[in-house]
C-alpha cells in the first residue's frame, strides 16, 4: 500500500505528505492542517493538478491503489482548486454504493438510511456524471429500483455496480468539466490563469445517517456580511453534506434560539466541542473558517473547512480582528484587505443578494447605488431637492452649468461620455453614483422620456436605482446597504499610514469636497480646480461680463469685483485645512465654457448683459474653436489674458495673509495648467511673483508660496528639465496627457471604446487604467529629466488614475511624492500605497 504515497498522481493526506496548494490545490492543504491540529477528518486522498489532467485526457491512474488506500467504505470526491472563485464541478457523494452494500448497510445502519445513501448517490451520478436531465431524478419518493430503472432506459446499460468504476467515472466527469470552455472561460474572467489546475480529494464518507444520532451541519464564527463575532449555520439530523441549510427542512439553530431548537440544548458536549474547534482553527490557520461537520452515531468528524465566504466590509472586519487579537500582526491585516474592495464600504451598494432587474447599462463611472426620481435637468434637479425628493439627474452629457444641479441629485446617467468625461469627473469627486455612456438609451427631451432600446420607455418621475459600481440601471428601488467607515476601517487605514511611504492628497474643488477629504485623512489638497468656484450663478454673470469687456481696464475692473469671492474661499479652504498643502491650480477651461448655447441663452445673455444680441452673438461666435482643447484654455489663457490669472495669485495670496492671521499659515501651491514651452511657466511666474510681492506690500505680512507646473502634454514631459528649472513641483494630469498621448478625445471616446477594448487594441479604456507603456514612459521620461535638472523638485500625480493601486505602484517606483485623486479614493491610495511599501512594490 505505501507504494502509492509517493506517486505523483494521488498522495493520501497525512501530517506529514508533501502537499503544497500548488500543486493539489487549496482544499487539500486546508485538510492536511486540520489533520496536524488532530481534529477528527475522515481518511481523505488527494489527486494532484497533474493526475487530474491525466485523468481529462483520458489516461487512466491506478484506481485500485487509490482504493486501497481509502479502504473499503462509500467515498465523495470534492474539487480542491488553487483560489476559490473559481468555480468548478460540485461534490458528488456515497461513491461505492452498490446492490451488495446497500443489502449489508442495511442490516448495520438500517434499510432506510441505505436507501436514502443509495438514492442520493444513482441521482447525483445520472446528473453530474452520465449528464441526463436532473428532472427525471429529482422525484423525492422515488424508490432505489426506480431510479435505477430510470437510468438504465436512459442509458440503455445498467447502472454501474463496480466501486472502482464509480469513482473513475466521476473523476473523469469532475476532470472533464473542468477542461471544458465554459468553465475554462469562467475562471479566467476571475483572473485565472490558462494553465489553471484541478486538484480532486476523496474522502472515506462520514455517513450522518442511520444510527440516532446522526446527521451534517455547517458552522462559522464571523457573520459573512458584517463580519461581527457571531456563531452562525444549522445542523440537520439524518443528512447529509450541506443539506440543513437548505430553507424549510427542519434544520436545528446552532446556539440557543427563541425561533427553535438548537444543537446547543440537543447535544451540549459536541456544541463545545466545535466551538474549541473554531478557536483552534482561527488561532492555528490564522482564518475565520466555516467548518462542515457530521455526527456519526455521537461522533464529531471534521468533513472540510473554507475560508468563510463574506462581504469586503466583514473582511476588514475580521482582518483586523485577527489582528488586534494577535493571531496575525499589522501587515498581513493590511495585505489581506484588497484596496478597490473598500470602495464598497464607502459608499451605499445595492445588495448583492436581492433580485436586480437591469433595465439599462453603461460604464460605471461613479461606485456607489442611490434611487430617485428621473429629471432632465439640472433646475429640476434643484427644485425636487428644495422638496426634499431625490432625483437621478439625466443628461446627453454634462456642462459645468449642470454642476449644482448634479451636487442636488443622489446620482446621474449620462448618455454619452467615459471614465474621464465631465460627469464622471464631476460625480467622483462628490462621491456620487454615475453612470456615463449608456448608449443603449435615447433621451427625448420634448417628451420627458426615456427610450431604451429594446422599447422600455422610462417617463420623467419614474423611480429608478443607479449602480454605479456595476454601471446598471435597475427598474424601480433597489434594497441598498449602507456604507460601513465604522472603527475596523478606520483602524486599517491608520495601519496603512504607518507603512506607506508615498504621500496620498485629495483633489478637491470645494469646501465640502476639502471636507471630505479631510474626513478621509489626505494629507492635503493636490488640485483644487478653480473653475468649478465660478459656475455660481451670480459669479457666472460676473464671468460673462470679464469676457464681454473690451479692454484690459475693463476687464480687470470686472475683475476686481470677483476677488473678494474668490479670497473668501481660499480663506475658508486654507482654514479648514489647517496648514496642509493647498495646490490651487488657476483657471483652466477655454472662456466658451461660460457662455450659453442656443439662441435662447444668448437672448438671456444679452438681456442680462444689457448688450444688442448681435453683440453677444458676435462675441459668443468668436470664442468658438474647432479644438476647444487643443485651443485657448489653460496657461495660453493665462498668457492671453493676464489679468485672470492675476486676480487669481492675488485672492490666493491675501487669504494666505487672512488665514494666517487667524490660525496656522497656509503655504499655497499655485499651478499652471497645459504648459508646454519653458516660456509660459517664465511670463505666469513672473506676474504671480509681482502679485505675492505686491500683496507682501501691502499686508505688511509675509508668506511663503510655491509655484508649480501641471504636466499635461507630451511635450512639456519631454522639455521637463527646462520646465523643472522654474517649478518647485511637476505634478502629472493624466487625463489630459492620456488624450494628448493617444490623440483620443477624452469626452468622445466611450462611443468606441468598448469596441477597441474587446478587439484587443487597447488592454483596457486609458482613461481608467493608466497606460504605463506609453504614458507611463512619458511619465517616467519627466520625472528623470526634471529630478536631474533640479533634484528637490516635488513629483506628483493628480489626474484620475492616482487613486488606482496600479498608478500608485508606478509612482512609488519611480520616486514620486504623492498621489492626489478624488477624495473617495482616498482610503484606497492609503491602502495601496500600504501594500506596495510592505511588499517591496511587488504588492496587491
Ligand atoms: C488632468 O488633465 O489630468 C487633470 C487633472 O485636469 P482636468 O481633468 O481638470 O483636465
Ligand atoms: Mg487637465
Amino acid at each position: 500500500m505505501q507504494k502509492h504515497v509517493d506517486t505523483p498522481d494521488f498522495i493520501e493526506v497525512t501530517q506529514t505528505a508533501d502537499i503544497s496548494p500548488a500543486t493539489y490545490g487549496g482544499r487539500a492543504k486546508c485538510l492536511q492542517r486540520l489533520i496536524r491540529m488532530d481534529l477528527p477528518v475522515p481518511k481523505t486522498v488527494a489527486l494532484s493538478f497533474a493526475g487530474v489532467r491525466k485523468i481529462a485526457s483520458g489516461q487512466l491512474i491506478e484506481i485500485e491503489g487509490l482504493l486501497d488506500l481509502i479502504g473499503d467504505t462509500l467515498v465523495s470526491v470534492r474539487q480542491s482548486r488553487q483560489v476559490s472563485d473559481w468555480g468548478g464541478p460540485g461534490a458528488v457523494l456515497n461513491i461505492g454504493m452498490n446492490a451488495a452494500r446497500h443489502a449489508a448497510m442495511s442490516n448495520t445502519i438500517g434499510h432506510a438510511a441505505a436507501d436514502a445513501l443509495f438514492r442520493r448517490f444513482i441521482q447525483c451520478y445520472a446528473v453530474e456524471v452520465a449528464h441526463l436531465d436532473p428532472e427525471m431524478f429529482a422525484d423525492a419518493t422515488a424508490s432505489v429500483a426506480d431510479l435505477r430503472d430510470a437510468y438504465e432506459a436512459e442509458t440503455d446499460e445498467p447502472f454501474p455496480d463496480d466501486p472502482a468504476r464509480q469513482l473513475t467515472d466521476v473523476l473523469a466527469a469532475m476532470a472533464r468539466t473542468w477542461e471544458s470552455t465554459s468553465a475554462r472561460l469562467l475562471r479566467e474572467a476571475r483572473g485565472a490563469p490558462k494553465d489553471a489546475g484541478l486538484g480532486l480529494v476523496v474522502q472515506e464518507m462520514a455517513l450522518g445517517l442511520g444510527a440516532p444520532e446522526s446527521g451534517a451541519g455547517v458552522i462559522q464564527f464571523i457573520d459573512g456580511t458584517t463580519g461581527q463575532a457571531q456563531v452562525t449555520g444549522r445542523y440537520r439530523s439524518q443528512a447529509q453534506g450541506r443539506d440543513a441549510l437548505k430553507e424549510g427542512v427542519g434544520s436545528l439553530f446552532l446556539t440557543k434560539d427563541p425561533r427553535g431548537a438548537s444543537l446547543e440544548q440537543h447535544c451540549p458536549e459536541i456544541f463545545a466541542e466545535l466551538l474549541d474547534m473554531g478557536v483552534a482553527c482561527r488561532t492555528r490557520l490564522r482564518e475565520e473558517m466555516q467548518i462542515e461537520f457530521t455526527i456519526d452515531d455521537g461522533e464529531l468528524r471534521v468533513l472540510d473547512a473554507v475560508r468563510v465566504p463574506r462581504t469586503s466590509r466583514a473582511n476588514v472586519r475580521t482582518a483586523v480582528a485577527l489582528a488586534e487579537d494577535g493571531v496575525i500582526d499589522r501587515n498581513e491585516a493590511i495585505l489581506r484587505v484588497q484596496p478597490n474592495a473598500l470602495i464598497d464600504l464607502l459608499h451605499r451598494q445595492v445588495d448583492e443578494t436581492a433580485p436586480r432587474e437591469v433595465c439599462l447599462s453603461g460604464i460605471a463611472a461613479s461606485p456607489g447605488a442611490a434611487t430617485g426620481r428621473i429629471v432632465f435637468t439640472a433646475a429640476a434637479a434643484l427644485a425636487a431637492e428644495a422638496r426634499e425628493e431625490a432625483t437621478i439627474l439625466v443628461r446627453r452629457e454634462t456642462k459645468p452649468d449642470d454642476i449644482r444641479g448634479m451636487h442636488a441629485a443622489v446620482g446621474v446617467l449620462t448618455e454619452r461620455g467615459g471614465m474621464t468625461s465631465h460627469a464622471a469627473v464631476i460625480a467622483r469627486g462628490i462621491g456620487l453614483p454615475c453612470v456615463v455612456g449608456a448608449t443603449g438609451l435615447r433621451i427625448n427631451r420634448r417628451e420627458k422620456t426615456i427610450v431604451v432600446d429594446d422599447g422600455q420607455v422610462i417617463k420623467e418621475g419614474d423611480l429608478i436605482t443607479i449602480d454605479g459600481s456595476r454601471g446598471e440601471i435597475i427598474a424601480g428601488e433597489a434594497a441598498l446597504l449602507e456604507p460601513a467607515l465604522d472603527e475596523a476601517f478606520q483602524t486599517l487605514l491608520s495601519w496603512a499610514d504607518e507603512a506607506r511611504d508615498i504621500g496620498v492628497r485629495a483633489n478637491a474643488d470645494t469646501l465640502a469636497d476639502a471636507r471630505t477629504a479631510r474626513d478621509f485623512r489626505a494629507e492635503g489638497i493636490g488640485l483644487c480646480r478653480t473653475e468649478h468656484m465660478f459656475f455660481d450663478e451670480g459669479r457666472m454673470k460676473v464671468m460673462r461680463e470679464m469676457i464681454f469687456a473690451d479692454t484690459p481696464e475693463d476687464r480687470s475692473a470686472v475683475l476686481e469685483r470677483l476677488l473678494p469671492m474668490q479670497r473668501a474661499d481660499f480663506v475658508a479652504l486654507f482654514e479648514l485645512m489647517r496648514g496642509q498643502p493647498v495646490c490651487v491650480r488657476l483657471l483652466d477651461p477655454p472662456l466658451h465654457e461660460f457662455l450659453p448655447d442656443g439662441t435662447e441663452g444668448l437672448r438671456e445673455l444679452a438681456q442680462v448683459l444689457n448688450v444688442p444680441l448681435a453683440k453677444a452673438t458676435r462675441r459668443v461666435e468668436a470664442l468658438t474653436e474647432f479644438n476647444p482643447m487643443l485651443g485657448m484654455r489653460g496657461v495660453r489663457l493665462g498668457i492671453k489674458v493676464p489679468e485672470i490669472y492675476e486676480i487669481q495669485a492675488r485672492a490666493i495670496f491675501e487669504a494666505a495673509v487672512i488665514a494666517g492671521e487667524t490660525g496656522v499659515a497656509p503655504v499655497p501651491e499655485v499651478m499652471i495648467p497645459l504648459v508646454s514651452a519653458k516660456r509660459e511657466v517664465e511670463l505666469v511666474k513672473s506676474r504671480v511673483d509681482a502679485v505675492a510681492a505686491a500683496v507682501r506690500n501691502e499686508s505688511g505680512q509675509d508668506f511663503s508660496y510655491r509655484l508649480g507646473v501641471m504636466v499635461e502634454t507630451p511635450r512639456a514631459c519631454l522639455r521637463a528639465d527646462e520646465i523643472a528649472q522654474h517649478s518647485e513641483f511637476l505634478s502629472f494630469g493624466t487625463n489630459d496627457l492620456t488624450q494628448m498621448t493617444y490623440g483620443l478625445s477624452r469626452d468622445d471616446a466611450g462611443r468606441f471604446m468598448n469596441d477597441y477594448v474587446q478587439e484587443g487594441v487597447y488592454p483596457e479604456d486609458p482613461f481608467h487604467r493608466l497606460d504605463l507603456d506609453g504614458v507611463g514612459e512619458l511619465l517616467m521620461i519627466a520625472a528623470e529629466r526634471g529630478k536631474d535638472a533640479k533634484r528637490n523638485v516635488t513629483l506628483a500625480i493628480c489626474g484620475e488614475h492616482a487613486g488606482d493601486p496600479e498608478a500608485i505602484a508606478f509612482c512609488r517606483r519611480f520616486g514620486f511624492d504623492y498621489v492626489s485623486c478624488s477624495p473617495f479614493r482616498v482610503p484606497v491610495a492609503r491602502l495601496a500605497a500600504a501594500h506596495q511599501a510592505i511588499t517591496g512594490g511587488n504588492g496587491t
